[in-house]
């Protein structure tokens, strides 16, 4: 190999061994940054003849604490992108985060379907089917995957679309990283000639008037429409904030006019929203770029009724977070993905800081909370890019899906060279 490798005991190592988020451990037998995709090869050909197990983990957004003695791969090496704005298509390197391609393609009035931070890796939110602020638009993002450059897991590289391997192609889009070690992606680009978006909010006390626009508002939303509704209360104090998110793939004056429920509720302490440049979508959402012990999880909700919404509204203590993400719209289509059509109209993510054992035990008590209170409206899954440490892939997926994952997984890597954050046969 021609990239870096780390051992234990080597300077260094430590920190390369860390994931985005502090508040996992990660007890890796060795950190590769890969130099370029011959090395990835060589690294699976090494691998697959010593017996061992890698993981690829371009930053740790979702690191699952689940690492003990795996090859953990790093590919910020990989950080080509090629923009062909007539064809609206990019390749991008597996390095690449997403505020790179957004800050590429917005000049040319044009999207990917990134979700809320820009820090978050392109390749491993597409395998994760990837909930993006267009979602409602355009589907997952892992629906507008078209190719995946791999190196497979008897390390022999190759191009995966839907023609030349329809299985490992429907796998890799949602179906996780346990599939295949891979190199770049191409992806579809949408038109978003003008997008309105930011951050309106309120004192905790406007929560149930917030509620109210909120289940308004997203009953009878245009699919270029979509609002996220977030509890959050700062650590150390005793207020938590109510706020509506927004991203509105349109011109200004229609987008205020279809926010307009929220204009009457009184007492609002800011609002961000206006006219956006593509590259400054990952600051609707003000979320932490630099490593943090955030955790988050999810639950899918078949809706929001006065019950459902009345446990939402109870204080979100010891979370840090609570948001209610709109879905619906393309996300209810059929799609030819291991993701799958989703036809959950919201995504609970509960978001927590883990600083000591206890508050980790605190953030799962009230995550049962919640569980307990809002039985008649889950949907017992999660999207897999929101899985936590301690849940099972299985719980992204509907049985058949699982099952056709596990079969392709057994197929292409029976020995296990590739291992996920969240393994199917897990
Ligand atoms: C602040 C923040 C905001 C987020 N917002 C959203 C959001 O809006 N929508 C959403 O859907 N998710 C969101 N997420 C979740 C995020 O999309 C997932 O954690 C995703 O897995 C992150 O991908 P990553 O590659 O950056 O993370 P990593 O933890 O580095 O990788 C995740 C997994 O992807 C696989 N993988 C990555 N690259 C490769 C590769 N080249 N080859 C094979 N496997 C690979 C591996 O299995 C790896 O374990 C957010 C997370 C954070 C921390």
């Amino acid at each position: 190999m021609r990239g870096q490798v780390a051992l234990p005991g080597d300077p260094g190592f430590e920190t390369a061994s860390r994931a985005w988020s502090t508040a996992v451990t990660q007890q890796v037998r060795a950190v590769v940054e890969l130099a370029d995709a011959d090395d990835a090869a060589a690294l699976v050909r090494y691998a697959r003849r010593e017996g061992l197990t890698l993981s690829v983990q371009p930053s740790g957004h979702g690191a699952s604490d689940d690492l003990e003695g795996v090859i953990l791969v790093r590919t910020s090496k990989l950080d080509a992108v090629r923009l062909d704005p007539v064809a609206r298509t990019a390749r991008v390197g597996a390095g690449v985060q997403w505020g790179r391609v957004l800050a590429e393609a917005g000049p040319h009035g044009l999207t990917g379907l990134a979700g809320s931070s820009a820090v978050v890796n392109v390749t491993g939110f597409c395998l994760g089917g990837g909930l993006s602020w267009f979602g409602r638009k355009h589907g997952w993002a892992a629906d507008s995957v078209t190719a995946f450059d791999i190196v497979d897991a008897d390390g022999q590289p190759g191009r995966i679309t839907a023609a030349s391997d329809p299985d490992l192609f429907w796998a890799l889009r949602g179906g996780g990283g346990d599939f295949a070690l891979v190199t770049a992606v191409e992806i579809d680009l949408h038109p978003a000639p003008a997008v309105f978006g930011g951050q309106m909010i309120w004192p905790g006390t406007a929560a149930p008037a917030v509620m109210t626009a909120f289940r308004d508002v997203t009953a009878d939303a245009p699919d270029e429409l979509t609002v996220w509704l977030q509890q959050f209360q700062p650590p150390g104090s005793p207020d938590a904030l109510t706020s509506v998110l927004i991203a509105y793939l349109g011109e200004e004056a229609r987008g205020r006019a279809l926010l307009s429920r929220f204009d009457s509720i009184p007492g609002r302490l800011q609002d961000t929203r206006r006219m956006r440049a593509i590259a400054d979508l990952g600051e609707i959402a003000t979320e932490p770029t630099d490593p943090s012990p955030e955790i988050f999880a999810s639950e899918l909700l078949t809706g929001i009724d006065d019950h459902a919404a009345e446990a939402l509204l109870q204080p979100i203590t010891p979370l840090l977070a609570m948001e209610i993400r709109h879905l619906g719209g393309a996300f209810t289509r059929p799609s030819d993905s291991a993701a799958g059509q989703l036809t959950a109209p919201y995504c609970l993510v509960e978001v927590g800081l883990v600083t000591t054992p206890e508050s980790r035990a605190a953030i799962e008590t009230r995550r049962q909370q919640y569980r307990d209170a809002l039985r008649p409206v889950l949907a017992d899954r999660s999207p897999f890019t929101f899985l936590t440490p301690g849940d099972t892939a299985a719980r992204a997926f509907t049985p058949a899906a699982l099952t056709r994952l596990r079969a392709i997984k057994r197929n292409r890597d029976p020995h296990t060279v590739i291992r996920a954050n969240y393994p199917v046969l897990a």
